[in-house]
């Protein structure tokens, strides 16, 4: 029988991070692949979303969003950014940032458009061009200085007469870079030249190191009309599970998305936005030692990885850090995690899925340090002996 899938998903498959978790699952490995903290959100805010349902918040939501999430999202912009949006209109609730980012993509880009992304990309960004009709133009983000970053001259190369927008992730998974505003600056000036509209996915906005600053694209001068930024919960609040994420954009851009996500999901969870609402108000202190502890815990597995012989990238943002693999005596790293399991008893997500040129990150392999510190202490112990096993330097 052919393959009932439509043509332009079928080669998706099944994501990385289901396959790697099922195989921490099925082997008992300790999983530092899938990023998700394995200790809760504040407790208050758990609370409200508790006392929510118990009050009755379980029917249909407005469209856009509840009231006081979309006033909280415009008061957090406003006091951390200084950006407006005027919570009526230019504030919509989704389904976490991958709906977000689906509904941007399906709303503003006609079949045979082109979307620029950074590769290696979030795994959600090729599949929702795909599903646009649209075309994927990936610009790669190469080691250099200790950091992944972009080419200039390549990023402006990439552009052609059917580039519609341009992704941007900052903080960046996979590989834990933080956009300088030098970069922004390059990009908010290609996206003025030459038309485009931003998209930027800034999950990890909290989440940035050693005093590394997190710009948002839109606070460029000239960007903010031409930018839909968007966040989530999840990695903000240590509640992945919710699935609760935002959209700013002024209100021509907000109407285009919410025409879309309307009919994807209508609305999001009742329960969970009056949570978030009362995070963004009241947690952000909770957040500020999040990001301490994620410092430390970020300190702790690069030291153990370098230990155990990997080339480690220090991520400035993110709770990811990227590795080669090759001081360790392997070169692809979709075996060696596959493998890693029977080798060491970790899971890990090979970055080279996330790339439109696979062999340009076949040989780095991506590792996850939101986790208690016991359990990246176990992990690491368990990479420093098969380092020992592989011959290399402990
Ligand atoms: N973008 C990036 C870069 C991510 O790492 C993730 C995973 N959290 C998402 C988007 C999806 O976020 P959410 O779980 O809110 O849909
Ligand atoms: N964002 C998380 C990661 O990069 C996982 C998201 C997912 O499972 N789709 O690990």
């Amino acid at each position: 029988m052919n393959d009932p899938l439509v043509a332009r998903m079928r080669e998706f498959g099944t994501t990385i991070f289901a396959e790697m978790s099922a195989l921490a699952l099925r082997t008992g490995s300790i999983n530092l692949g899938q990023g998700f903290p394995d200790t809760d959100g504040p407790a208050a805010m758990l609370e409200r979303a508790a006392s929510a349902i118990r009050d009755g918040f379980n029917q249909y939501p407005p469209g856009p969003g509840v009231p006081e999430l979309r006033q909280a999202v415009s008061g957090h912009r406003k006091a951390r950014y200084g950006l407006d949006y005027d919570p009526d209109g230019e504030v919509l609730v989704t389904v976490g940032a991958t709906e977000a980012i689906a509904a941007t993509i399906l709303a503003l880009c006609e079949p045979g458009d082109e979307v620029i992304a950074f590769e290696p990309y979030y795994d959600s960004y090729a599949a929702s061009i795909a599903l646009a009709g649209a075309v994927l133009r990936p610009v790669t983000l190469r080691p250099a200085g200790g950091r992944f970053a972009f080419d200039p001259a390549e990023l402006r190369a990439a552009v052609g007469p059917r580039t519609r927008a341009i992704l941007v992730n900052s903080p960046h998974n996979p590989t834990g870079t933080v956009f300088t505003r030098t970069e922004l600056e390059e990009i908010a000036l290609l996206c003025q030249e030459r038309d485009l509209i931003a998209i930027t996915d800034e999950v990890y906005e909290h989440l940035t190191f050693d005093g590394v600053e997190h710009i948002p694209l839109a606070t460029l001068p000239g960007m903010r009309d031409r930018t839909v930024m968007i966040s989530s919960a999840g990695k903000t609040f240590s509640v992945t599970g919710w699935k609760t994420g935002w959209v700013c954009a002024p209100s021509r851009l907000i109407r285009a998305v919410q025409t879309v996500k309307q009919f994807l999901t209508f609305t999001a969870a009742a329960p969970w936005q009056l949570a978030v609402a009362y995070g963004l108000s009241h947690e952000l202190d909770w957040v500020a030692r999040l990001q301490a502890d994620l410092q430390a815990k970020r300190d702790r597995l690069t030291a153990g990885l370098a230990a155990a012989g990997f080339d480690v990238y220090r991520p400035a943002g993110t709770y990811f850090v990227q590795t080669d693999i090759r001081p360790l005596g392997f070169a692809d790293g979709l075996a060696f995690s596959r493998e890693l399991p029977s080798l060491a008893g970790v899971v890990a997500i090979p970055t080279q899925v996330f790339y439109a040129h696979p062999e340009r990150g076949s040989h780095f392999v991506r590792f996850a340090f939101c986790k208690k510190d016991e359990v990246i202490d176990e992990a690491v112990s368990r990479l420093i002996r098969l380092g020992e096993a592989t011959g290399t330097p402990a």
